[in-house]
């Protein structure tokens, strides 16, 4: 079986190593949750590559965000980033990209449209779709967008969990919905329109409930969420709700389910660990609510905690064959 996979964090994760153009930590291999040898065995033959800008130093841990009460916990939004730290952030995390591309000798490569995908995954090429996770790099008066666009971007979420000049992220919270704040500010109206004329994919993963609902008015395009869980199931803010699913579904878009531990299982405090059962109980659950066409794996590698028995992307026939015994089909 060949796998797409709608998240992982590896770019974010080796720019931040000593050498942020260090390719072996990916080509050749890396402890972590994914590398190139690992995911081809496992047949994961791609996926959206997120450019993803952490919080600088100055912003307190998440441990220091966090404020526990008797039912659960909330992590306070961490401030909007400084434009150019995030664009200078998602040039080294492309220009990373690029690099894999070239080191690779053709096994992998960068995709811009469908026909190149296709290609690719015919041929047993992994292909990357370059995902800019947060629209922070982008100037309010969308200057630059078409600069992301020639860079390869095809896929863009507005907001990670932080706000930005355009909407509004989800903190992370326990018990609690995703309707946390305000929806999209007119330039994030603008960005959704001109995405749509592009052709670059709106991810909706991290944004708001308000948010939301603009992107579903707005947009002509199905509607996406690449790592997200069922709120039904466990009400995060991260998770999306029963009526967003459907919004979904009708849109005839897709919900990639997340790995994280924290997002599939409902504990007072952030987990170290949840059963691999858990990815089942939440992709089951849209499947049944949804229909199995629009539900897709959105693991989160090398961004979240995952679970124990799943260990990285080499556990991937593993979760597969477990939802071949909960009566999935190829
Ligand atoms: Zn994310």
């Amino acid at each position: 079986m060949k796998i797409f996979d709608g998240h992982n964090d590896i770019l974010n994760k080796i720019t931040k190593m000593p050498d942020p153009l260090n390719t072996k930590a990916f080509l050749v291999s890396d402890p972590g949750h994914l590398d190139f040898p690992r995911a081809l065995k496992a047949g994961f033959m791609g996926g959206f590559f997120a450019v993803y800008t952490s919080n600088p130093s100055s912003v307190p841990s998440v441990k220091d965000r966090m404020i526990l009460s008797d039912e659960g916990y909330r992590i306070t939004l961490a401030p909007a980033l400084d434009y150019e730290y995030a664009h200078q952030s998602a040039l080294q995390m492309i220009d990373l990209l690029f690099k894999i591309q070239e080191d690779s000798l053709g096994q992998f490569q960068v995709v811009t449209s469908l026909t190149e995908l296709d290609h690719c995954l015919q041929n047993n090429i992994m292909a990357a779709v370059l995902h800019l996770e947060g629209a922070d790099p982008i100037q309010p008066d969308l200057e630059n967008l078409s600069f992301f666009y020639d860079k390869g971007m095809r896929s863009l979420g507005i907001t990670w969990s932080r706000p930005n000049k355009f909407g509004h992220g989800v903190p992370f919270a326990y018990p609690s919905g995703p309707d946390t704040g305000p929806g999209l500010t007119e330039a994030g109206k603008d960005l959704v329109k001109s995405c749509n004329d592009l052709g670059v994919l709106i991810d909706l993963a991290h944004l708001n409930e308000k948010g939301f609902w603009d992107v579903a008015e707005l947009s002509s395009h199905p509607l996406v969420s690449t790592h997200t869980a069922a709120g039904s199931l466990i009400p995060k803010t991260r998770n999306v709700s029963d009526d967003q699913l459907k919004a979904i579904q009708e849109s005839d878009g897709v919900v990639g389910i997340i790995f994280s531990v924290n997002d599939l299982d409902g504990e007072q405090r952030p987990k170290d660990d949840a059963p691999l059962s858990k990815i089942i109980d939440h992709i089951s659950y849209v499947a049944d609510l949804i229909g199995v066409d629009h539900v897709a794996f959105g693991s989160d590698f090398d961004g979240t905690v995952i679970p124990s028995e799943l260990g990285d992307v080499s556990g991937y026939p593993k979760l597969v064959s477990l939802l071949k015994k909960s009566g999935f089909s190829s």
